[in-house]
């Protein structure tokens, strides 16, 4: 079998999907299914469909363009600021966005009458994570040139928390964004239908009853993806986290002290390694590296094993422990956290393999 492989099981993402779906709907909030953490592969848009998330979403173009080239036709989201290059296809792919800029949802509109498309905007509001955002202090502000502007509809506010600042959900900063759809509705009489909230990181204040009512859509992957909320570090109930795993072979299993031999200057990658004399381990070298994955992500399924670490084309395991006699050419198979994943289905070094009949 080819290696390095990631292989795809779509029933634990459909499964997923559909865990969280019902967790959701029992408050009233649809799921957007996100699918940037797996570089919008088609197949895993559709079992996340299948699922019953309400849409997808991506942050890429070119992901994008993969999922509507594979036939999806559900509602796509652009999760990213759209790029002034890019307004066109924006709203010639996808049928919403997510805003911040009054000009880049100006020419939205124009692209979009000149398709004969409808876009639909969701404007972003930074409640306090400091990544994308009109400043919630400032939003109403903001709000009057975009509602006063005949060629723009605006559907929907939104906001993301945890990303860059990693600001946690709060009952708090969820309420700001309520709030503001409140006096959006109140002063300007708009509907605003949808308040939208990200990622993965929200879902505990959903579970727990505390997420503010206003609140009618969410946008996840890491959850669907690997039931996990990396933020809490937590798993999501009802869900699975092994529906990708990574494989890859052994090219070297060799007994070698476990300090290396000489004056340590900086490792490939400019970090000064670290060390701690175990005396001699048994090490397995891999086929697979840093220009595959990035190696805090990667979770070997068989416990005993240790990642040590790596350059670009190998890692380096500790098998020493392992009751398992692994033989050279035999794979080594690994779960992922979310970067991990990133990363493996960034690389254009890793098949994929889908443990099921792809429809
Ligand atoms: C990536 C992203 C999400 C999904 O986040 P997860 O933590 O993977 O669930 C939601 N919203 C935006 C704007 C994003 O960029």
């Amino acid at each position: 079998m080819d290696a390095p492989r990631l292989d795809i099981d779509l029933t634990k993402v459909r499964n997923n999907a559909r865990a969280i779906v019902n967790l959701c709907g029992k408050k009233g909030i649809d799921v957007v299914g996100v699918t940037k953490g797996v570089s919008g592969m088609p197949e895993v848009g559709k079992a996340m469909l299948e699922g019953g998330v309400c849409s997808l979403a991506d942050a890429r173009m070119r992901n994008i363009i993969k999922l509507r080239k594979a036939g999806i036709t559900s509602d796509i989201m652009m999760l990213r600021l759209p790029r002034i290059s890019s307004v066109h296809a924006v709203a010639k792919y996808t049928d919403i966005s997510l805003n911040s800029e009054l000009s880049m949802i100006l020419s939205l509109a124009k692209s979009s009458t000149e398709l004969g498309k409808p876009h639909k905007i969701i404007l972003m509001v930074d409640v306090g994570d400091l990544r994308e955002g009109i400043m919630y202090t400032h939003v109403m502000h903001g709000l009057k040139r975009i509602i006063l502007s005949k060629n723009i509809k605006l559907h929907g506010i939104g906001t993301n928390v945890g990303c860059y600042g990693g600001v946690l959900p709060s009952e708090k900063n969820m309420g700001l964004l309520a709030e503001i759809a409140r006096n959006i509705r109140d002063k300007y009489s708009i509907p605003i239908p949808i308040v939208s909230i990200g990622g993965t990181n929200c879902l505990s204040l959903i579970a727990n009853g505390k997420m503010p009512k206003e609140i009618n859509q969410i946008r996840i992957g890491e959850g669907i993806l690997l039931g996990r909320d990396s933020a809490h570090n937590t798993i999501i109930d009802g869900t699975q986290q092994d529906a990708f795993t990574l494989a890859a072979d052994i090219v070297e299993i060799k007994s070698k002290p476990s300090m290396p031999i000489g004056k340590i200057g900086k490792d490939a990658f400019g970090n000064t390694p670290k060390f701690k004399d175990r005396g001699m381990r048994r090490k397995a070298l891999i086929a697979l590296g840093k220009q595959d994955v990035r190696l805090s992500g990667l979770l070997p399924i068989d416990k005993q094993i240790k990642v040590l670490g790596g350059s670009s084309d190998y890692i380096i395991l500790d098998i020493n422990d392992s009751g398992d006699n692994y033989a050279l050419g035999e794979e080594i198979h690994f779960n992922l956290l979310y970067p991990g994943l990133l990363s493996v289905t960034t690389s254009p070094f890793v098949s994929h393999r889908f443990l099921e009949d792809t429809k």
